[in-house]
């Protein structure tokens, strides 16, 4: 991810290295080139007009300065823009004052929902808490056995409607679940919901009546990196059909552009909280926008 935009980056500051000062057009002409790198790095394009006029008013204020030269000074500017656009600071998990605190999962069929449930599920087991994996995804065939072994290899327990019991009702699922967490002194609920390929209105509707239900702590939107700029038209959708309070970005280790990371957070006002980089339990981590941003600038 982002290999292209990194190379983009890097060669357009280094046609800055031999300038003694900047002028307006050396300015402009560099924005031109990071206008184009973003674009082709599949970011949307209201967030690439913000980024480039924040570059560029902050590129003409800069003072000529003696410990960096303009080409780092750019880089800095750039670097601190692209931990904004990223979110600013980390944002971490808000617990309930009273156990369990409900962390509901929504976003596509294939975004990785119930794999990054298994895998926050383990990392929050490895931060002391004693987490639920509960299954309210009964429309895909085998989710709930897929959950089940996302569980079991997390060393979690999980909630689910006995297997033979009919389709199930996801949001009867979802209030058991919570009367279970507590009865078995469980922290931390993470429900795994249905998704579709495409966006539903009955599938929106269905994790808006969990949600409604259920009441959660933190509602976090799942999406794939991979899908470029469909990532912000169903984070759009979401954020009008479900409503959520975090982006969890997954495959990050695929090789696409990576417009979409940079895109979310600008677009939906939301966090992106955690980062999902590969098929096994431990490729997941805590999103920090500014080892993002050093990885963009490496
Ligand atoms: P769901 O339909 O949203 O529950 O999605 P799944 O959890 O079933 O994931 C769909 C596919 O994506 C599975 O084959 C996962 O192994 C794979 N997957 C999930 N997360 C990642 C990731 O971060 N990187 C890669 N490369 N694959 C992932």
């Amino acid at each position: 991810m982002f290999e292209t935009l990194s190379d983009r980056l890097t060669s357009v500051f280094s046609s800055l290295r031999a300038k003694g000062r900047l002028s307006d057009a050396d300015i402009d002409a560099t924005c031109r080139e990071i206008r184009i790198a973003l674009l082709e790095a599949d970011v949307a394009l209201p967030v690439v007009k913000a980024f480039v006029a924040q570059v560029k008013e902050r590129a003409r204020g800069v003072e000529v300065s003696q410990a960096l030269n303009p080409a780092q000074q750019v880089v800095k500017i750039v670097n601190e823009e692209l931990i904004q656009i990223l979110g600013g600071e980390t944002r971490r998990l808000r617990y309930a004052k009273n156990p369990p605190s409900v962390i509901m999962l929504a976003g596509l069929q294939g975004a990785g929902k119930t794999t990054l449930a298994g895998k926050l599920a383990r990392w929050l087991r490895e931060q002391g808490h004693v987490p639920l994996l509960v299954a309210c995804d009964l429309q895909r065939p085998n989710a709930v056995q897929q959950l089940q072994v996302m569980a079991e290899r997390a060393e979690v327990a999980v909630y689910a409607p006995e297997p033979g019991n009919g389709v199930g009702d996801p949001i009867a699922v979802a209030r058991q679940s919570l009367e279970h967490a507590t009865r078995q002194q469980h922290d931390i609920v993470v429900i795994d919901t249905a998704g579709r390929l495409g966006i539903d209105q009955e599938m929106m509707q269905q994790a808006a009546d969990i949600r409604a239900a259920v009441n959660p702590d933190e509602v976090l939107f799942v999406v794939d990196a991979m899908i470029g700029q469909d990532a912000v038209t169903t984070a759009q959708a979401f954020m009008d059909g479900v409503g959520f309070d975090g982006v969890v970005l997954t495959k990050l280790d695929g090789d696409a552009r990576g417009g979409a990371a940079l895109s979310v957070r600008h677009i939906t006002g939301k966090p992106i909280m955690f980062a999902s980089t590969g098929e096994k339990l431990d490729d997941f981590d805590v999103f920090h926008p500014d080892r993002m941003a050093s990885r963009i600038l490496d």
